[in-house]
């Protein structure tokens, strides 16, 4: 049983000068509280009070070739003796944005970032000059960042709260919000193809963009309803709306080419994060040439003093080089199958009723009498009570999953980690 005696002592600490001892809001919540972390090796991580665990949150994804992969490193080591940041070009982003255009389909320009939050705003931008209109369309549960007009909706309300599903409230989500940026969007339930439609057909002249984790990972891991995608990659090119996949999350994990590849739907403008640099500060905004073309002649701004650093564009080409050369995705399946199917075995001996769903890659785990989740008003029947207890258990253990019951598998984990999850998991399942 785990103490975190030193943690607590250095959160303390650390209140003094950092703002809520924390450099990130969701920092603060792991279990019992924010934890410092002394190192982190392949598949796990060490903290300060002395605590192994396995790591399925991999830095809520970036790990997804595990932590401090020696290849990842060399590289960098390797490019970033020659300096760090020229405001100028360098040779190795071209390479990296050409094995880019290899692997992703809608990959035809690009443009490189320092995260997700700021590629998704650039991709709004572009959708708004192209097209001429002003709006976007979101969906319920769906996170793109931390920024004004996507931190809307993001707070967990009762069913109650967020209305009929043909229009939803929305609620800010943090003070400060200016009270227009609510007025840049139109917020539907996902999954709902008929709804998707309808609003498409009376508002189109409106929406320049409908914006869309392809497998809602940021509640639940819900994949599309067959047809779903397809239909918006219709409706899109039907009536002048850019489609965009956040692929923050599905990039390079659940294909190489992320979920367009996985599902081949091409949308016409993508964000990639979280995986692509194995932790170093780096996003990109991709997309059709003829909408790209708008950053490329000028007519849209992106700048970024600090993009494309020598570190960055190294760690990105060493984590490619990684995935590329292994069967690692494959590993990353197998394993994460292995986990779901155990899971639910144990919640089934148990008498627990918990939800497995995901792909492998990613999947969660949530209490509740549902089959199947298919949207985020689903998500909320969750028992959020057990699913603390859940995440405790497995934390004051050794096991480490984020907090809304998400896990990531990396190609650093083992057949023997998954073991040792699933024993854990059946201690903790039988005590809940
Ligand atoms: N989009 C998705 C789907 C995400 O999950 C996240 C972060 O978790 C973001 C965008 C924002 O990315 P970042 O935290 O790199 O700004």
């Amino acid at each position: 049983m785990y103490t975190y005696e030193a943690s607590a002592k250095l959160l303390e600490r650390a209140k003094q000068s950092l703002a809520g001892g924390v450099s990130s809001e969701f920092r603060k919540y792991n279990h019992p509280h924010a934890i410092f972390y002394t190192h982190a090796n392949g598949s796990r991580i060490y903290d300060v009070d002395g605590n192994e665990y396995i790591d399925f949150t991999l830095s809520q994804g970036p790990m997804l070739v595990g932590h401090n992969h020696p290849h990842v490193v060399k590289r960098v080591e390797e490019y970033a003796k020659n300096g760090q940041l020229y405001a100028g070009q360098h040779v190795l982003e071209i390479e990296l944005a050409e094995k880019l255009q290899q692997i992703i389909p809608c990959a035809e320009l690009m443009r490189f970032c320092l995260d997700g939050s700021e590629a998704v705003q650039t991709a709004f931008r572009v959708a708004r000059a192209k097209t001429g209109k002003p709006k976007f369309i979101r969906f319920e549960g769906h996170y793109h960042g931390w920024l004004d007009n996507v931190a809307w909706g993001l707070s967990t309300p009762s069913i109650d709260d967020l209305g009929s599903r043909e229009h939803p409230n929305v609620f800010p989500w943090t003070a400060g919000l200016p009270a227009h940026t609510a007025d840049d969007f139109i917020t539907l339930p996902w999954n709902d193809a008929t709804l998707l439609r309808q609003t498409i057909q009376e508002k189109h002249h409106e929406i320049a963009a409908i914006i869309t984790e392809p497998i809602m990972c940021n509640n639940g891991c819900i994949l599309p309803i067959k047809g779903y995608l397809q239909e918006m990659r219709e409706l899109c090119s039907q009536y002048d709306i850019a489609l965009i996949f956040d692929e923050v999350i599905t990039g390079f994990r659940t294909a190489l080419g992320g979920a367009q590849s996985y599902f081949n739907i091409v949308p016409d403008l993508a964000i990639f994060a979280k995986a692509m640099a194995s932790g170093y500060p780096i996003s990109a905004i991709v997309g059709k040439r003829d909408w790209m073309q708008l950053i490329a002649n000028g007519t849209v701004i992106h700048a970024g003093t600090m993009n494309s650093s020598n570190s960055t564009i190294a760690a990105a080409i060493g984590t490619l080089e990684v995935l590329e050369a292994g069967n690692c995705i494959e590993h990353i399946y197998t394993l994460g199958q292995q986990l779901m199917e155990g899971l639910r075995d144990i919640a089934k001996n148990t008498n627990n009723n918990i939800l497995v769903q995901g792909l492998g890659p990613m999947l969660h785990t949530g209490f509740t009498q549902l089959p199947a989740v298919k949207d985020f008003r689903d998500v909320l029947t969750y028992d959020k009570v057990k699913l603390g207890k859940f995440i405790a258990g497995m934390h004051d253990n050794g096991i480490r999953v984020i907090g809304r019951g998400l896990w990531y598998i990396s190609a650093a984990h083992t057949t023997a980690d998954i073991e040792q999850a699933l024993t854990v998991a059946s201690t903790i399942l039988k005590q809940i």
